[in-house]
């Protein structure tokens, strides 16, 4: 047999693989906006309601996420307009994937801001496009005439802007997002993933502005654990995008379970109030220490520039609490790290180890 090393794509032998975590089960996980609680733990009855859901699920047949009354359900909860068509994602990640996949011919340019979403880059490279980032500015808003100076010297097919922006927390301008897409010439997705914690959405827009794809995911609020994302657009575009996704991308198991969360917004809802109550507390705390400065963030978690990250990084570590150290990722992140928002005792308890610090 030929040597793997020559079989096997060489860029793809020089990435390294996303890195996930592996921890001690005492660990607080503060790294990756996870929600704190499991979503049918906080309502009585309504664990019990889902089990026996997921023993009547068929799981000995397949999967038809299109006929599933999932896109129906998201539909109603997040009011999308009725011009829109839903694509279904394993998680949104994929739905990045496949934008990719749908527009990646020879030569053909990705456009992304930088820092934001590692996975728009990543995909940009295993589909062989063009790959375009154009830094923000020092305070991490949208350095708009930059951005469109690019996109006019470089025709990008697809650009992605997070709104909210991970890992940064900001929210850019509406009006700056909008001069974007009529610019554009090629595909806008706005990344909508922390959607639940911003004021301010794009999805009334889908299916009304040709060339804008709202993509958004159930991950921050509650069911990282489920791989749901959806993306919302004119039919134009997800009539095209239909055809290459995986006929049975999503499982019987998260399937139900979205569709039964839907019919349960209200606990959701519950969630998404107590963690930007604890953002904003936690941005009066931090506000208070010295040598410290946390951005705002329309987020479930607190980007925050500190004297030393990975002082900060190894301290909350000692005290089994794990956070994303940005540090080292770009320029713009020197001494920064992402802390997700998560229960009262998680947040006191980083709080704590802060005040020490920075006292
Ligand atoms: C977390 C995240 C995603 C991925 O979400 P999944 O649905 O869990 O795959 C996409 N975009 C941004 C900006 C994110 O932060």
């Amino acid at each position: 047999m030929t040597e793997l090393t020559e079989i096997i794509r060489s860029d793809i032998q020089a990435l390294t693989a996303y890195h996930v975590a592996d921890l001690p089960q005492d660990f607080i996980k503060l790294d990756a906006m996870e929600s704190p609680f499991h979503p049918f733990g906080r309502k009585e009855g309504l664990r019990e309601e889902w089990l026996a859901l997921m023993a009547e699920a068929p799981i000995h047949l397949y999967p038809n996420p299109a006929t599933s009354g999932l896109q129906q359900a998201l539909r109603e909860a997040f009011s999308i307009p009725e011009c829109a068509e839903i694509a279904l994602g394993n998680g949104s990640d994929e739905l990045i994937q496949l934008m990719t996949m749908l527009v990646a011919k020879p030569g053909a340019v990705m456009l992304a801001v930088e820092p934001s979403f590692v996975m728009y880059k990543h995909n940009a490279a295993l589909y062989g496009m063009e790959y375009v980032g154009v830094p923000l500015n020092d305070d991490f808003t949208l350095n708009l005439e930059a951005v469109l100076a690019a996109v006019r010297q470089y025709q990008p097919a697809l650009i992605f802007l997070a709104y909210p922006n991970n890992p940064t927390g900001l929210r850019f301008e509406r009006k700056q997002v909008e001069a974007v897409i009529a610019a554009a010439k090629g595909i806008v997705v706005v990344d909508e993933a922390y959607g639940a914690f911003s004021d301010d959405s794009f999805l009334p827009q889908a299916g009304k502005i040709e060339n804008l794809v709202v993509m958004r995911t159930i991950s921050k609020i509650g069911f990282a654990g489920l791989r749901i994302g959806y993306a919302a657009g004119c039919p134009a575009i997800m009539r095209e995008l239909a055809k290459i996704v995986p006929p049975y991308n999503m499982n019987q198991l998260s399937l139900a379970t979205a569709k039964f969360a839907m019919k349960h917004a209200d606990v959701i809802e519950e969630t998404v109030v107590f963690l930007k109550a604890e953002r904003e507390r936690m941005q009066l705390e931090i506000a208070k220490l010295n040598r410290v400065k946390a951005f705002p963030s329309a987020t479930n978690f607190i980007t925050v520039r500190v004297p030393d990250a990975l002082a900060l990084f190894e301290k909350l570590k000692e005290h089994k609490i794990l956070i994303k150290k940005l540090h080292g990722s770009h320029p713009l992140l020197d001494e920064c790290v992402r802390i997700t928002v998560g229960s009262r005792e998680a947040n006191d308890a980083v709080l704590t180890v802060m005040k020490g610090l920075y006292a």
